[in-house]
C-alpha cells in the first residue's frame, strides 16, 4: 500500500514538473474523417508533427520564466520570444483548433448568429469558402488560412506563414481564430500529392459549423481587449485573488501574496502598453499601482496592523479600477 503510494506521488510530481503544455486527445479516430482525409495522414500529422510541437515548446520553455506563461500569453509576445518558442507555441495553438474544427459528423450547421455575420461581411457562405481557399492557396510554401473575430468584433478572412497566426503580435491582421485551414503539404500530400485545391475544395466536407458558431459566439461575448497586454491580465489575476478575500475579512491571502503584487504591478509598470492605451493617464496609473503595491508589501512585510494592510490594499483596488476605466475610455475614441 505504501508502496503504491509513493508510486502515485511519484507519477504526480513528475507530471508537475515536466511537460505544462499537453496535447489534447484526437476528438475522433484516425480513420473517421476518411474519405475525405486518409487516417494515415491523420495519424502522422497528430501523432508526429503536432506531438513534436508540443515537446518541443514543452523542451524550449523548461527552466526559463517562459514556462510560467499560458499559450495565449506566449503567442501575444511573439515578437520576443526566439524562432524555436514562436514556431512550436505557434504549430501547438494552430493544431489543437484544426483538431476542433473538423468533424466526421456530416452535414453541420453554422447558428443563425454565425450566419448572419458571414453573410453581412462575405455575402454568402459560398463567397467566404472562396475566400478562405483564396487564402489557403495564396500561402505560399508552409503555412495557414484562417477565419479569425477582429477586435472590433468582426469576422475576417486572412492567411499566415509558417506556424504564424492571428494572436501573435507580429500578426499583420490580427484576432480570435474560430477557423482554421492547415495548408502544409504534411495536412495533405499522401491524399492529394501537390494538388492543393483539391485538399481546399474537398476539406469542407468535414468542417464542424457546430464549433465554429461555438467559437464565433464566445468570441464576440467576451472579446479579449487586452490580448497584447497580458501584464495587465497577470495583475487582474493576482489583485483578484487578494482583494477578494480581504472584502471577507481574509487578510491571508494578501499577506502571502503581497510580493507577487508588487512583482505584477512591476511587470505591468515596465511593460510595452499597446498603441491603443498609450497615454499619459494610463502610464500615470500604471506608475501609480506600482508606488501602492510597494507600500502595501512594506506593511506586510513589517507586520502592520490589519487595518493599515486593508486600507492599502483598497487603495490599490481602487486604482487599478481607475485603470480600467481609463483603458474603456480609450476604447470608445
Ligand atoms: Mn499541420
Amino acid at each position: 500500500m505504501k508502496n503504491l503510494l509513493f508510486l502515485v506521488t511519484f507519477i504526480f510530481v513528475q507530471n508537475i514538473l515536466s511537460a505544462q503544455f499537453i496535447q489534447n486527445p484526437l476528438p475522433y479516430s484516425y480513420d473517421d474523417l476518411e474519405p475525405f482525409v486518409d487516417a494515415e495522414t491523420t495519424k502522422l500529422h497528430y501523432s508526429k508533427h503536432h506531438a513534436a510541437y508540443v515537446n518541443n515548446l514543452n523542451a524550449a520553455v523548461a527552466g526559463t520564466p517562459i514556462e510560467k506563461l499560458s499559450l495565449n500569453e506566449i503567442l501575444a509576445k511573439a515578437s520576443t520570444m526566439s524562432s524555436e518558442i514562436r514556431n512550436n507555441a505557434g504549430g501547438h495553438y494552430n493544431h489543437e483548433l484544426y483538431w476542433t474544427v473538423l468533424t466526421p459528423e456530416e452535414n453541420t450547421k453554422a447558428s443563425t448568429e454565425l450566419e448572419n455575420a458571414i453573410n453581412e461581411t462575405f455575402g454568402s457562405l459560398d463567397l467566404l469558402k472562396e475566400k478562405l481557399t483564396t487564402a489557403g492557396i495564396s500561402v505560399f510554401g508552409s503555412g495557414w488560412a484562417w477565419l479569425i473575430v477582429t477586435n472590433k468584433g468582426k469576422l475576417a478572412v486572412c492567411s499566415t506563414q509558417n506556424q504564424d497566426n492571428p494572436l501573435m503580435d507580429i500578426a499583420t491582421i490580427k484576432g480570435t481564430p474560430i477557423f482554421a485551414i492547415d495548408v502544409w503539404e504534411h495536412a495533405y500530400y499522401l491524399d492529394y500529392l501537390n494538388k492543393k485545391n483539391d485538399y481546399l475544395s474537398t476539406i469542407w466536407n468535414v468542417v464542424n459549423w457546430t464549433e465554429i458558431s461555438k467559437r464565433y459566439h464566445d468570441a464576440i461575448t467576451n472579446p479579449d481587449k487586452f490580448a497584447f497586454w497580458p501584464e495587465i491580465k497577470s495583475f487582474h489575476k493576482v489583485i483578484s485573488h487578494t482583494f477578494y478575500p480581504s472584502e471577507e475579512g481574509n487578510l491571508q491571502p494578501v499577506k502571502e501574496k503581497s510580493s507577487e503584487l508588487l512583482e505584477n504591478a512591476f511587470a505591468l509598470k515596465t511593460s510595452n502598453i499597446p498603441t491603443e492605451y498609450l497615454t499619459r493617464s494610463i502610464v500615470t496609473a500604471v506608475n501609480k499601482l506600482a508606488i501602492y503595491s510597494k507600500s502595501l508589501d512594506k506593511l506586510v512585510k513589517s507586520n502592520a496592523t490589519d487595518e493599515k494592510i486593508t486600507k492599502a490594499l483598497n487603495n490599490l483596488h481602487n486604482e487599478f479600477h481607475t485603470l480600467l476605466e481609463l483603458c474603456s475610455l480609450e476604447d470608445n475614441l
